[in-house]
């Protein structure tokens, strides 16, 4: 007996080693003055923040109604991966999605763009060729997909990697240095 269930959200999938990686569930950032992490609702607000990080660091006030005074929404320890953000990165170009996938070993990340049109681009040469043949595209500036991709914090990752069970990541806008001050 099928069900329709119109409407819902496609259930993710739930096979194991399936797919080619694991991505991001979790947007955080490091307020400047007293180091807690705060979590950032989403990929649009955390890349505007990334964005102007150098230039306009991340403090609680920044989050509606938030001070300092108020714990940490989450902690920096091993109970999920942690990749870190280079600041400034620039937001991504209206249109277009981007993408960080964690390889499956852990190794590194990989960071592609999808056009407005679905098609997946993993260099720049790409983004060039596409922008080239679908002028309507070329008001997003070439410098603005950039593939710097986050690093992967080694004291993060899971014991065995084959046997991660519920898995997170987390991506920071803040400097590594800062990070480890966060730790003693
Ligand atoms: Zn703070």
């Amino acid at each position: 007996m099928e069900q329709q269930e119109m409407g819902k959200p496609a259930k993710p999938k739930a096979k194991k080693d399936v797919g080619p990686g694991r991505s991001i569930d979790t947007y955080a950032a490091q307020c400047e003055k007293c180091h807690k992490w705060r979590v950032i609702d989403g990929q649009d607000e955390y890349e505007d923040i990334r964005s102007k990080m150098l230039e306009d660091p991340f403090n609680c006030q920044k989050k509606q109604g938030l001070s300092c005074e108020e714990p940490a929404d989450i902690d920096y320890d091993s109970s999920r991966t942690w990749v870190i953000d280079k600041p400034g990165v620039p937001k991504t170009p209206k249109g277009f999605k981007r993408s960080l996938v964690l390889r499956k070993d852990y190794s590194k990340m990989d960071t592609y763009y999808i056009t407005p049109t679905g098609k997946k681009l993993r260099s720049r040469n790409e983004i060039a060729a596409f922008v080239e043949a679908y002028p309507e595209f070329n008001n997003a500036p070439l410098g603005d997909f950039n593939f710097t991709v986050p690093k992967v914090m080694e004291d993060t990752l899971p014991p065995d990697p084959r046997l991660a069970s519920p898995f997170a990541t987390s991506t920071s806008t803040s400097a590594r240095s800062s990070l480890t001050q966060t730790q003693d």
